[in-house]
């Protein structure tokens, strides 16, 4: 019998969220049941609910940093246990045959991932997010959760995280290597501090100096704005690797012009409008411009486990669920430090 769980649901773009109650699948052999403790708000939640990418199926409930407990599992699971702590990020499936999916980058599917919400599941339901009290995974979708980072920090690793950890990992952030993040909300704060423990030397390049101190606490090396002309004429050529978290559309040969001899700038958010890139700004330093979306499985361990060691977990605000809208329009603001987290025991 399938299990009734409380959530927090979006039923139209122009509708705030309201509580309701959904049905989690039964138990399957490889299935984990999480009861989900807390659930980062990401951007993309915001894009979703709002219908703001044109892609959203109504009603669909948010949420994929999600951070808890195991609370059952099925016959043949074999690497988790009731009570371990468990983390799932944006998908929880792939076709697991294509070379994506056998290289370890399931994000990448060939056939598609299965989004946490807002998709079909291959067993034809329709996926529910975090915002919600339990859920149930595919243990190979699952990741575990260290000891040394408490969950309400942990929940937006497995979204904002994995996010910047597999571009900074792919472009060999590290020692002698300057790296550029902008926009310091949800995605960027992390970066900031991922990139400093992987031993780069760190710029933020936010729109104001507001937030400047804690950058710097965060790991910053450096923080400029970029309302300030000069910002690009004094960082002209500089960067090895920027990654740019930013999701409106900005005027990006200024910031390729950035970049050093073989730099690359990666896309991390997601524009409503075609991004103009100026050749020249590519041609004259043999500078690329690419993007990256998420990260396999494996990495996200990976990351977790790196994460645990370096003491790194986001820096939140956990709001009980009466809260979420407010937390929307804050986050939309720019008005948060530096991600809302949702304590699900208020749903
Ligand atoms: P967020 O918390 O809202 O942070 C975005 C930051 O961008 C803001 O804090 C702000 O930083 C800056 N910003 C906002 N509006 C701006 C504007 N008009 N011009 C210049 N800068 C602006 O959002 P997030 O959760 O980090 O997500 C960022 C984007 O990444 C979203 O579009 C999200 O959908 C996308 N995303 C992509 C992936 C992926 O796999 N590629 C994964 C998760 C999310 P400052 O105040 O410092 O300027
Ligand atoms: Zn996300
Ligand atoms: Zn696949």
């Amino acid at each position: 019998m399938p299990t009734t769980v409380n959530a927090y649901i979006a039923t139209a773009a122009d509708r705030p969220l309201e509580p309701t109650t959904i049905e989690r699948r039964d138990l399957g052999p490889n299935d984990v049941e999480i009861a989900i403790a807390y659930a980062g708000i990401c951007h993309s939640d915001i894009h979703t609910a709002r219908n703001e990418w044109n892609g959203t199926t109504f009603p669909v409930v948010p949420g994929h940093e999600i951070a808890g407990t195991v609370s059952a599992v099925g016959e043949g699971v074999t690497r988790y246990a009731v009570g371990d702590r468990v983390g799932v990020g944006c998908f929880v499936d792939s076709c697991r045959e294509c070379e994506p999916c056998r290289l370890g980058e399931e994000q990448y599917c060939e056939r598609g991932n299965t989004g946490t919400y807002n998709a079909v599941g291959r067993d034809g339901q329709r996926t529910h997010g975090g915002y919600s009290t339990s859920i149930v995974v595919d243990e190979n979708y699952v990741c575990r959760i260290p000891e040394g980072i408490a969950l309400d920090v942990a929940a937006p690793l497995l979204c904002a995280g994995i996010t910047l950890y597999s571009p900074l990992r792919h472009w060999e952030a590290g020692p002698g290597k300057k790296v550029a993040i902008v926009g310091l909300g949800g995605l960027g704060h992390v970066g900031v501090k991922i990139a400093h423990a992987l031993g780069a030397e760190v710029t933020v390049l936010s729109q104001s100096l507001k937030k400047m101190e804690d950058g710097l606490r965060l790991g910053a090396d450096h923080y400029y704005a970029t309302s300030d002309p000069q910002t690009f004429r004094e960082l002209r050529g500089r960067f090895d690797l920027i990654l740019n978290t930013v999701s409106a559309n900005l005027d990006i040969g200024k910031y390729l012009g950035m970049l050093a001899l073989d730099g690359t700038l990666v896309e991390l958010g997601l524009p409503e409008h075609p991004i103009e890139v100026p050749a020249g700004a590519l041609i004259g330093k043999r500078r690329s411009f690419s993007g990256s979306m998420i990260g396999g499985i494996a990495q996200t361990q990976e990351m977790l486990d790196f994460c645990a060691e370096h003491g790194i977990g986001a820096e939140i605000e956990v709001i009980s669920a009466d809260k979420i809208n407010e937390a929307y329009d804050r986050v939309v603001a720019s008005d948060v430090r530096y991600r809302f987290v949702i304590d699900t025991a208020t749903l």
